[in-house]
């Protein structure tokens, strides 16, 4: 078989080839089609896009919460993509989960108000080093406004969220105020995927 016919035989075919059956024919042909972009060699195109990505992991990390009635999680990613910390709503450290309350209503003593930190500002004090100036922070729930607080003096500079349902409360009201003051942009998350599963089966990688 030429060069020619190797040609023909893998465009046409539009396909994933296995490495046995083209170094059977020419392992140069090979490498060549591996360096040329590949749509006609079975690329993926349902793949993630780089926001669903991260609030993935800001929805992942939500699950970490032993918030019964809320669970929030946030990423935060620099203008490279890369993460820079993440957090979730939760007790500060050496507040005991089995101790301190997490009910919502009663005496506010007696509530998880004043005791829950949120996964933004969790996910800003959590983070390891570097400045957050200019970086994103993906988080499921349009910030309140002590939150919005804790943003802005981070120097986060983009919101990226999914759901802004507390919008007439006077806290995302106040929060949205600081933000528009501070230049602070803040985006409904664009994405095309409505869900995505992820399995620990073992059949499953
Ligand atoms: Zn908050």
């Amino acid at each position: 078989m030429n060069k020619t016919n190797i040609y023909a035989k893998f465009y046409l075919r539009q396909t994933l080839f296995t490495f046995q059956e083209a170094s059977c024919y020419n392992g140069i042909i090979l490498r060549i089609w591996y360096g040329m972009g590949m749509d006609s060699m079975g690329k993926r195109k349902d793949y993630i896009n780089w926001d669903e990505y991260f609030m993935g992991i800001a929805l992942l990390s939500a699950l970490r919460s032993k918030d019964p009635n809320t669970r929030v999680g946030a990423c935060i990613v620099n203008g490279r993509n890369k993460i820079m910390s993440v957090g979730y709503n939760g007790l500060p450290l050496g507040c005991s989960d089995d101790e301190f309350p997490w009910s919502r209503e009663g005496d506010e003593y007696d509530t998880k108000y004043p005791y829950v930190c949120h996964a933004e500002l969790n996910a800003i004090l959590n983070h390891a080093g570097g400045p957050l100036d200019g970086c994103k922070i993906y988080v499921p729930l349009f910030p309140c406004n002590e939150c919005a607080k804790a943003i802005i003096q981070s120097g986060i500079r983009e919101i990226i969220y999914i759901s802004d349902k507390y919008a007439d409360t006077v806290g995302v009201k106040a929060s949205k105020r600081m933000l528009d003051a501070a230049g602070v942009k803040y985006t409904r998350l664009k994405g095309t995927h409505s869900a995505l599963t992820l399995s620990f089966e073992e059949k499953s990688i």
